[in-house]
């Protein structure tokens, strides 16, 4: 069911010190006070929300703006915007699948804010589209940048984005309007919850795969309190590791899940 949203997202109130520990790397750690010099880098790696993004094949509508008042009228410019919360770049926050329960203005903000943790799996995904993680890839990660920490945030990165936001691609359906997407594996997801990584994410519709029918990866995930990011912008730019992420969602009482603006910092070569 959707909800009325009003007035503009929260920003993220920036806390970063850059002493955050991150897996071993060879990379020199962002840092907050660098980032008005450039010398270090934000990616935003949320999309722009309009009427035009890919929704999930079942809502027929997911976004709508309407202008309230003009500058010619008014003196002043607003608008009204109504969407679903699982459309566009968003969080599904626990209470999206049970037996999560968690509603996304109760999550705890420390949990928004952790090294990133990418997992490049774009040539798997060029050849199979119906690509699941694989254990193996997870300890190809971890032989490279050491245990993944815990308080990570972890994301698939497919090359899905660059297909969006052309709808049929990205969805990628077949005549029988099945969905194929790569996404996380049960076995991939448990051992990430195993290291107690605070949120996963992934550049598609989905953190399952898109041919998945009940939504394993989902119930697990969000069953261990764990959020999702889903629709993430392009990730092409991100190190396997070394950057650092914010997830900021919108607080919305009683939300199942709500748009999210997600930056990543790191440092500029
Ligand atoms: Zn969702």
């Amino acid at each position: 069911m959707a909800l009325f949203v009003h007035a503009v997202l929260p920003m993220a109130a920036v806390l970063f010190s850059g002493t955050v520990a991150v897996a071993q790397s060879t990379m020199q750690k962002p840092l907050l006070e660098d980032i008005a010099t450039g010398k270090t880098r934000v990616i935003d790696l949320s999309y722009a929300l309009s009427d035009k993004l890919v929704p999930w094949p079942s809502d027929a509508k997911a976004f709508e703006a309407k202008v309230n008042a003009t500058v010619e009228k008014n003196g002043y410019f607003t608008r009204s915007f109504w969407m679903l919360e699982h459309y566009g770049t968003h969080m599904d926050a626990p209470a999206h699948f049970p037996p999560g329960t968690t509603t996304v203005d109760k999550i705890p903000a420390e949990k928004f804010f952790g090294p990133a943790v990418i997992l490049d799996v774009r040539s798997e995904s060029d050849r199979d589209p119906d690509y699941e993680l694989t254990l193996k890839r997870i300890e190809a990660w971890e032989a490279n940048h050491g245990k993944i920490p815990a308080g990570a945030i972890v994301l698939l990165r497919t090359g899905w984005a660059s297909r969006w936001p052309d709808v049929a691609r990205y969805r990628n359906q077949d005549a029988n309007g099945k969905m194929h997407f790569p996404g996380f594996s049960v076995e991939a997801a448990k051992v990430l919850l195993a290291r107690k990584v605070s949120g996963l994410g992934c550049d598609t519709l989905s953190i399952d795969p898109g041919n998945s029918s009940n939504f394993p990866v989902h119930h697990l995930v969000l069953g261990a309190g764990v959020y999702q990011l889903e629709n993430l912008a392009d990730l092409k730019d991100l190190p396997e590791s070394g950057a650092f992420l914010i997830a900021a969602p919108i607080k919305l009482e009683g939300g199942s899940g709500g748009p999210v603006r997600v930056f990543a910092l790191m440092a500029e070569k």
